[in-house]
């Protein structure tokens, strides 16, 4: 189907682009890599008056270390994310996300954007985000913000960004000596999104003590959550795949309500979020250990 007609504006830069935002505030959709905007703009779902396509600002796509983290540009996109070098060896937990994200074609075109202020609950990166403490930078007109991965996603499809704001950056940290990362899926079959994602982030301390340890969960509810009694029945304790299996089954904490639709049911989903996020805490335990997994 042909989109209704609307105005199309390719800035070169993020000032013109939040500049053109703010002057036409919520009738501007921005575009990215369009995988998502345009299928809802054909189908007439989505009819912006003005479309701000990001896709040219190259400054927006790069991934560098900076100020002992690693810096993501929002128009990375996924397939960059599973190919660099840099997160690979410092920052695995982001290639192994993007490792699980539709097909080839979805990675090539799709942006480390878009999964995160879409705030999609069956999207990946979240989950690994929140695992990792990530920050996210937005910016407007009037400067810019940092936020932390936990505050970011507040509901179904709605990020903490404000009117007028573009998400430009990710910055992950540089994973210490001892750590070990996962990210386990439960594959939606037809689309390939989440039915449970869970994202682990394990160091170990001497002795074989959980030093610190992260669990981000998407799918399961109507945006991710950082799976926070699963770390603390795990934190400062010897792991063992006991620990580990105790801990699983506290990824469904009271205040998460588990969506239940035509895909999977409340009840397949919670049990499917212990399943997962305990196959995610192994493979990072045994990667912290060494250990191939
Ligand atoms: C068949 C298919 C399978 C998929 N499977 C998966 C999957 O398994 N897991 C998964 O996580 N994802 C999946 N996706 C989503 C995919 O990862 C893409 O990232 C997504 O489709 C859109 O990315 P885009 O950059 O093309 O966004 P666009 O369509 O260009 O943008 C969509 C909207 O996102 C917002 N946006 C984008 N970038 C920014 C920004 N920097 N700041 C503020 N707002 C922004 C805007 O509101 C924009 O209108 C799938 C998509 C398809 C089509």
């Amino acid at each position: 189907m042909i989109p209704a007609a609307f105005e199309y504006h390719a800035p070169k830069s993020l000032e013109e682009a939040l500049r053109l935002l703010s002057r036409h505030g919520n009738e501007a959709k921005i575009l990215a890599g369009g995988h998502s905007l345009l299928p809802l703009m054909k189908l007439r779902l989505a009819a912006p008056r003005c479309v701000i396509d990001i896709g040219r600002i190259q400054a927006l796509r790069y991934i560098r270390e900076e100020n002992g983290r690693i810096a993501i540009g929002a128009l990375t996109t996924h397939t960059e994310v599973l190919e660099s070098p840099l997160l690979r060896a410092k920052c695995p937990l982001l290639p192994q996300t993007a490792w699980e994200i539709g097909d080839v074609q979805v990675r090539n075109r799709g942006t480390v954007g878009w999964s995160l202020a879409h705030a999609d609950p069956a999207a990946d990166y979240p989950a690994a985000v929140l695992a990792l403490d990530a920050e996210l930078v937005a910016a407007s007109v009037h400067g810019t913000r940092t936020l932390r991965a936990m505050e970011f996603f507040v509901d179904m499809l709605t990020a903490a960004l404000l009117p007028g704001e573009i998400l430009t950056e990710v910055r992950v940290p540089i994973l210490p000596p001892r750590t070990g990362t996962a990210y386990r899926k439960l594959h939606q079959p037809a689309s390939g999104y989440a039915l449970v994602g869970a994202a682990a982030c394990l160091t170990l301390g001497p002795g074989g003590i959980v030093e610190r340890v992260a669990v981000g969960l998407t799918g399961v509810g109507p945006k991710a959550y950082r799976a926070v009694a699963v770390e603390k029945a795990l934190a400062g304790k010897k792991a063992s795949e006991k620990l580990l299996t105790g801990a699983a089954r506290h990824a469904v904490p009271e205040h998460v309500e588990p969506l239940s639709d035509l895909q999977a049911s409340a009840e397949y989903r919670t049990a499917m979020a212990v399943v997962f996020v305990r196959r995610a805490l192994e493979s990072a335990l045994a990667r912290a250990q060494g250990k191939p997994r």
